[in-house]
């Protein structure tokens, strides 16, 4: 229940006309909890309907891909864009390929997106896509067809100034190769469409490491802001052994942290003296499953088979980084109890709105994904910079432009939250700060 009526009227339209999408829902509502503070004292949200309209995506496509798997069957899966919100750029934002994959998420994914775009500061609007199709286990080739029969059918809605995809769990650089290579056949053009390209064909030098990388840049202003504080020394605990988490240990230990325990699907190890993160990247470049090679060479860290078991171990600071509602309440609680003081967000919306509340009144310190994971978005920007200047910058001036840009990132979510009166409420400066550079777009656009 909110306080603003206006805010109540949208929310309860938006829970009827939404109801069978509960990760849509749950993504609108930890907004609105934001929106709370600001419609009363911003008269022209309600006057030109902005809530109502930025809940609503402005396209969403669905197709049929059918496509022959090795053993020469028809397969079909189901493909989507969610184009939704262009008012200060072009539609952004990464595709997803898992067999979870559907609508709600999506949407939820778009949503928070579109506020975590604004808040680079570079002109990008939210997008979000993707496919229950489940790479997992597939051959290269099989992969290929699947993502080229795809392309044949969303190329109609993506171009460098209409709809720039890049990559999401499930869909790394051999996928963004695939579908650029198809897309370029289809128009006969080559053009900055895709972000996250490999470096031959119009990449950017540190696109791979930044979401991970931006996320400890995040970190350590938190703790240079809220604790002066460093993280040298400080015991790290993340989630996920993909292309966020692997990224995130490795910039933790560059700055001085410890981690003590990573996860992935099949289970977590954990070892107090902390984890050899250079060895499980390289296992996991070369094989995806690195456990059982890595208890070979440390056979005194310790595995268990349940991955949601490793927000029981005591730590300074986790970061959840594999994917959405992974911290349950039970597990904010079990994280509080044993000494966490700092969560940080590399996945988007791993933790359900119960717990994030929990760590807010808590006195957590809480880095929300739409704030703390944008560094891979913000790298984008710079590919598609790069892209369209035809020039390519080095890794080291990516690298500082990324730092620079989560620094001041930071910055806006502080001051934003610190206008409300709550200063160390970075949930409530990243949803406002995103919002008004939106609002006032859509606002100027008129009614499109
Ligand atoms: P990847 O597919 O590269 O990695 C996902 C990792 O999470 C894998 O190690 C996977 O394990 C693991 N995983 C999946 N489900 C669970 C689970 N229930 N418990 C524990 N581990 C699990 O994806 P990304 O790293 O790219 O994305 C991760 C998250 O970060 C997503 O929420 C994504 O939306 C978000 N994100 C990604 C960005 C990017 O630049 N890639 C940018 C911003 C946000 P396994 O390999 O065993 O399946």
């Amino acid at each position: 229940m909110y306080k603003s009526k206006y805010l109540n009227d949208v929310f309860d339209g938006v829970k009827k006309k939404y109801a069978n999408e509960p990760e849509f829902l749950q993504a609108v509502e930890e907004f609105f909890d934001s929106m709370d503070l600001l419609v009363e004292k911003e008269p022209g949200i309600e006057k030109n309907a902005i809530l109502e309209r930025i809940v609503v995506p402005e396209r969403i496509v669905s197709m049929r891909v059918a496509w022959v798997d090795d053993k020469g069957k028809i397969q079909v899966n189901t493909g989507y864009r969610v184009q939704f919100n262009s008012a200060i750029g072009p539609y952004k934002g990464g595709m997803r390929f898992d067999p979870s994959v559907n609508l709600s998420i999506l949407k939820f994914l778009g949503f928070e997106q579109t506020f975590k775009n604004s808040l680079t500061g570079l002109p990008m609007g939210g997008g979000k896509g993707g496919s229950d199709f489940n790479p997992r286990g597939k051959s290269d080739a099989e992969v290929m067809r699947f993502c080229q029969a795809f392309m044949t059918e969303l190329f109609r809605y993506l171009g460098p100034d209409t709809d720039v995809p890049a990559g999401d769990l499930g869909f790394g650089a051999r996928e963004v190769g695939y579908m650029f290579g198809m897309y370029k056949k289809l128009t006969n053009e080559f053009t900055g469409t895709f972000t996250g390209k490999g470096i031959p064909f119009g990449g950017s030098l540190g696109r791979t490491e930044a979401t991970g990388s931006g996320l400890l840049y995040f970190a350590s202003e938190m703790l240079k802001e809220f604790k002066k504080d460093t993280l040298k020394g400080k015991r790290v605990i993340i989630s996920g052994s993909g292309n966020v988490g692997k990224h995130a240990a490795v910039k933790a230990v560059a700055l001085g942290a410890k981690v003590v325990a990573m996860s992935d699907i099949n289970g977590f190890i954990v070892d107090e003296k902390g984890l050899d993160v250079p060895l499980i990247y390289k296992l996991s470049e070369a094989k995806g499953e690195y456990t059982a090679e890595y208890l070979k060479v440390y056979p005194t860290a310790k595995f268990n088979p349940n991955p949601k078991e490793m927000w029981n171990t005591p730590c300074d600071i986790a970061l959840p980084c594999a994917t959405q509602n992974e911290i349950y309440i039970d597990n904010a609680k079990a994280l509080v109890a044993n000494g966490c003081y700092m969560v940080v967000e590399g996945a988007n919306m791993p933790t359900t709105l119960e717990a994030t509340r929990y760590f807010i009144e808590n006195g957590i310190l809480f880095g929300p994904g739409k704030a703390s994971n944008a560094g891979g978005v913000a790298v984008s920007g710079l590919e598609m910079s790069q892209n369209a200047m035809h020039l390519s910058w080095t890794f080291e001036e990516v690298d500082k432009k990324l730092e620079d840009i989560m620094k001041s990132i930071f910055k806006k979510c502080h001051e934003t939250g610190a206008k409300f009166g709550q200063p160390t409420n970075l949930v409530l400066g990243a949803n406002i700060a995103g919002f008004l550079k939106v609002y006032q777009a859509m606002v100027a656009e008129g009614v499109i």
